[in-house]
Order: structure tokens, then C-alpha cells, then sequence
């Protein structure tokens, strides 16, 4: 079920209804049914990004080898990046950083570090507004463009990765990212470690989930989430899954 099938069938479904209209005695109302359906189809399918509506996304890899991806959303965290770099090196994982444009004022360095301990930098807009998704197709270009800049000057190398703000996407956002050829990458196992939950409730959610093939979404964000990193670092050792970053699980360049 996709953006256009999903235009196709309210189309056909309207047109249904108007024609029935002509011949028998059936009230316009029921218009009201295929435009609600259609509509909860946009909401489900501009807010789960494993849904592929809008535009296809990578949310986890077929594979045979014991292998997971770790990926940290909203840095770069001039207090907790290093945290998370410094956990990653302890435990020789990588893992792969979406950083926000505006962020990366003052933190330069922090690419640089990211860049230069083998872990991957995608581009996660450059403001992450609240009210992003509103913007034209132009408005999202502008906003990957910044981002691109910014790191581009900080590491000469132009992303490729792309993660949507919140997960979720739009037809304009689609387009953007489609336009300027970015992979778009989602998740399987969405930790919520920036909800009120405890390091016991949200290590145990992404334990349970834990599989081949996986991409964990976590946020270098907060004390919290460190003390959730380290127990899962701790665990997917325990259990021989290799930890790398998102394109090293897909098989995809995170450069151009
Ligand atoms: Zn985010």
C-alpha cells in the first residue's frame, strides 16, 4: 500500500459512488466513507516509517550473519557524543550519527571524531522543527542542504544517509530526498529513550526485540540513554551480535 495506490483507490471509490448516484437513489454522504479511509491511510502512512507510503525506507537488512546496526538521532551533544564514542570504542562497535545542521555550530570537532572512529554522519535536517512537515519540496532541500554543508566543511565528505525528523515522512519530504538522492533510513526497534520510561523499561524493550539484521534508533541526547547504551552494548556481546553502522548492515554507500 503505497501514497499513489492509495489516490487510486479513493479515486476509483468516489467515482463508484458518484455514478451509483446518477442511477439510484444514494446520497453524496457516502463520500464520507472512502475520504475518512483515505485519510487514516495518511496518517498511518506519513507516521510509521516502516509503512514505505511515501517513499521506500530502510528499516533493517536480510542477513545471515549475527550482525545489528546502532544509530543516534538529534546530536551533535557536545556533552554526551563523547559518551557515546567513547562506549562504541570500549565495545569496538560503530554506529551511525543523523545529525542536526543547527547543532553542529561549536561542535565541528565532534564530526571530525565521529568521523575519523570509523562511525558514519547522516543528515537529519538542519532545524528539526516541530512544525517541519508543513514545508514545500524547496523548504525540505534547503533543510538537507544546510546540513550537507555544514558537514561537508567539517569532514569533506558529502552524506548520503537521510533519517526524517520523527520518522515521519510527506509526499514533499519524499520528493526532496528522492531529488537529491539520499537513502532514507528508518528503524525496527525504536527504543523511545527520550519518553519518560526508565533505563530498565527501555533497555529491556530493545533487548527483547534484539535480531539479525536490526537498526536501533537511540538519541546522543542524555545521561539516560548511556546508561541504556551500556547494557546494550554489554548484551549484544554477550549474545555474538557484531554492532556497525546502518550502511555497513545495508550494503549501501553513506557517501557519494
Ligand atoms: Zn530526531
Amino acid at each position: 500500500m503505497t501514497y499513489n495506490t492509495t489516490r487510486l483507490y479513493l479515486l476509483i471509490a468516489v467515482s463508484v459512488i458518484v455514478m451509483l448516484s446518477w442511477f439510484f437513489a444514494i446520497t453524496l454522504w457516502w463520500l464520507i466513507l472512502p475520504s475518512a479511509v483515505y485519510l487514516a491511510c495518511l496518517i498511518y502512512g506519513s507516521s510509521v516509517i516502516q509503512a514505505n507510503f511515501f517513499s521506500p525506507a530502510y528499516c533493517s537488512a536480510q542477513t545471515a550473519e549475527k550482525i545489528i546496526a546502532l544509530s543516534f538521532d538529534d546530536g551533535p551533544h557536545a556533552e554526551y557524543t563523547p559518551q557515546v564514542l567513547a562506549l562504541l570504542a570500549q565495545y569496538k562497535a560503530t554506529a551511525s550519527f543523523f545529525v542536526i545542521g543547527k547543532n553542529i555550530h561549536g561542535n565541528e570537532s565532534l564530526l571530525k571524531q565521529i568521523d575519523s572512529e570509523g562511525h558514519s554522519i547522516g543528515n537529519h535536517t538542519y532545524s528539526h522543527s516541530f512544525f517541519i512537515d508543513f514545508k514545500n519540496v524547496q523548504g525540505f532541500k534547503n533543510e538537507l542542504n544546510q546540513t550537507a554543508e555544514l558537514v561537508f566543511n567539517s569532514i569533506g565528505k558529502k552524506m548520503q544517509l537521510f533519517r526524517p525528523p520523527y520518522g515521519v515522512t510527506t509526499p514533499h519530504l519524499a520528493k526532496a530526498a528522492k531529488q537529491l538522492d539520499y537513502h532514507t533510513i528508518g528503524w525496527n526497534i525504536r527504543s523511545l529513550d527520550t519518553t519518560n520510561d526508565t533505563v530498565e523499561v527501555i533497555t529491556q524493550r530493545v533487548q527483547s526485540q534484539m535480531q539479525s539484521g536490526a537498526i536501533i534508533l537511540l538519541h546522543d541526547t542524555s545521561s539516560k540513554t548511556m546508561q541504556v547504551l551500556e547494557q546494550i552494548l554489554n548484551f549484544a556481546q554477550n549474545n555474538g551480535y557484531k554492532i556497525v553502522s546502518v550502511e555497513r548492515l545495508l550494503k549501501i554507500n553513506a557517501y557519494r
